[in-house]
């Protein structure tokens, strides 16, 4: 097995690079198990260095990061270069705080003097997917590297280009050998990782099958685990809504990063009074969507990150044709080389349809007429997953009350679910658990000690 980079504009073979063994796996986390014996030592000054340097580094050479993003999985340039600047702005985001985020806590007790103490845990595994690979990567490792532990990282076998870059990026920015180490391994070699007893915990971002299987080792092992699932969004719109806003966000919520999102809108769930006029206009926005190759800026729909991924949505899409959903819009790829995928909208997908509870990922949105607002929050829960979510409606304090009983790890009033640095990001149900960014993702993989002083 070789790890090869195609690029899926083209389906042009770029790059292939050389697996690692399974001993030089088990030399790696001698190496980082090493390097943590110091790294946890370092103060957080010292650390916080690094880590400005390393958003510096992004920065200086933001444009070829970016090419290196559009070459490996087919993100439209200007997005890619939003990743890297987005990248920036964890690494500052943790650099700058994490002194604080981990600052030690009074605990109000009788009698006593008492507080929490958060110290590393040690050699971290990642696990993490291709579909934003330079942001994924720096989400797991900022925060973790600024709070002690050392990082290894298996990336997604699609984008290798990007897991050499970061590697290199984290090595110039000064951080010792074994602090971050990339893996070049099959995903059947993170169970001797995960079961190795100097590895401390594991964070999977990617599809519900790995996650289930990482869960499995991490439990068998017991080891911490946090994990970043699939999504299906729900995308509420109430009979008050902006219409104009709401679909213009609606075409951004399902469209961004061609679809391949875990949080992109992927339910649009209307209120009858205004599903002829949404559909109208989100049907005409979708359509004028321009195809094309992502290194040029006036594309606006990119291919999907892989030819098998683009089959496998094939599938998914006439699964539910064939089990009675109505095609709107698209339905089916174009004539043309790369992995492309045209704009598409189902309607008609009843609960017993294939893809009813199934993430779709790609530019394929299902449409849902609602009778009111109870129907929609009814709706919106009717899912296995649980990540993020939105509704959409002129009153604030509406979408408040909607949001709060949507079941979700994230709700957003009036825009699609979006990721920033100060906001926790992560789901409930099959969706995964725990939190990455905020205050809170650095606090998931220390060990939060209780000091009693009697
Ligand atoms: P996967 O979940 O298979 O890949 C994500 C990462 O997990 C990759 O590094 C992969 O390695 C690794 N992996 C896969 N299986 C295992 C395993 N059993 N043990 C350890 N590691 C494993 O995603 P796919 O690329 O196959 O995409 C399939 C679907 O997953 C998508 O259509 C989408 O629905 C969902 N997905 C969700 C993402 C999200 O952001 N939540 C991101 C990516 C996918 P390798 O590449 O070597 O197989």
């Amino acid at each position: 097995m070789t790890i090869t980079s195609i690029n899926p504009a083209t389906n042009e073979k770029l790059q292939q690079f050389e697996p690692q063994t399974k001993d030089a796996v088990i030399e790696a986390i001698g190496t980082a198990h090493e390097a943590y014996k110091d790294w946890r030592k370092t103060t957080f000054s010292h650390r916080k260095n690094c880590l400005l340097k390393f958003a510096k580094l992004l920065r200086a050479d933001a444009d070829e990061f970016a090419r290196t993003i559009t070459l490996d999985m087919g993100k439209r340039i200007s997005e890619s270069q939003y990743e890297i600047e987005y990248c920036a702005n964890i690494a500052e985001f943790y650099a700058n705080g994490a002194e604080q985020f981990l600052a030690d806590q009074k605990v109000e007790v009788e009698d006593a003097n008492a507080y929490i103490h958060y110290e590393p845990l040690g050699v971290l595994m990642g696990v993490m997917p291709w579909n934003f690979p330079f942001y994924q990567v720096v989400r797991f490792a900022a925060p973790n590297i600024m709070a002690g532990n050392t990082v290894m990282v298996k990336h997604a076998s699609n984008v290798p280009q990007c897991a050499k870059a970061i590697e290199e990026l984290f090595t110039e920015c000064g951080l010792p050998k074994g602090v971050y180490t990339n893996l070049f391994i099959p995903s059947e070699f993170v169970e001797a990782i995960v079961s190795d007893q100097r590895v401390q915990g594991v964070s999977l971002t990617g599809s519900e099958p790995a996650g289930a299987a990482v869960a499995a080792l991490a439990g068998k092992n017991l080891k911490r685990s946090v994990l970043e699932l699939g999504g299906n969004d729900p995308f509420i719109v109430l009979e008050d809504a902006d219409l104009d806003h709401t679909i213009e966000q609606a075409v951004k919520g399902r469209t961004v990063n061609a679809g391949q999102s875990c949080v992109a809108s992927k339910r649009f769930i209307v209120v009858e009074a205004v599903a002829e006029s949404f559909i109208a206009g989100f049907k005409q926005q979708m359509s004028e969507l321009k195809m094309g190759d992502p290194m040029d800026e006036g594309t606006t729909l990119a291919p999907l990150s892989s030819e098998e991924a683009a089959v496998d949505l094939l599938e998914k899409v006439q699964s539910s044709i064939n089990a009675g959903a109505v095609v709107l819009l698209g339905g089916d790829r174009p004539d043309r080389e790369g992995a492309y995928f045209n704009p598409t909208i189902l309607s008609g997908v009843t609960p017993d349809n294939p893809i009813f509870d199934q993430e779709l990922f790609g530019p394929v949105a299902t449409i849902y007429i609602v009778k009111d607002e109870a129907a929609a929050i009814k709706l919106a829960n009717q899912s296995s997953y649980g990540l993020g979510g939105s509704v959409f409606t002129a009153d604030t304090e509406r979408g408040r009350r909607v949001a709060e009983k949507v079941e979700t790890g994230m709700m957003f009033v009036n825009r699609p679910t979006k990721s920033q640095a100060e906001l926790p990001f992560g789901g409930i149900k099959k969706s995964g658990y725990g939190r990455e960014l905020s205050h809170l993702g650095i606090l998931e993989f220390v060990n939060k000690k209780l000091i009693h002083l009697g």
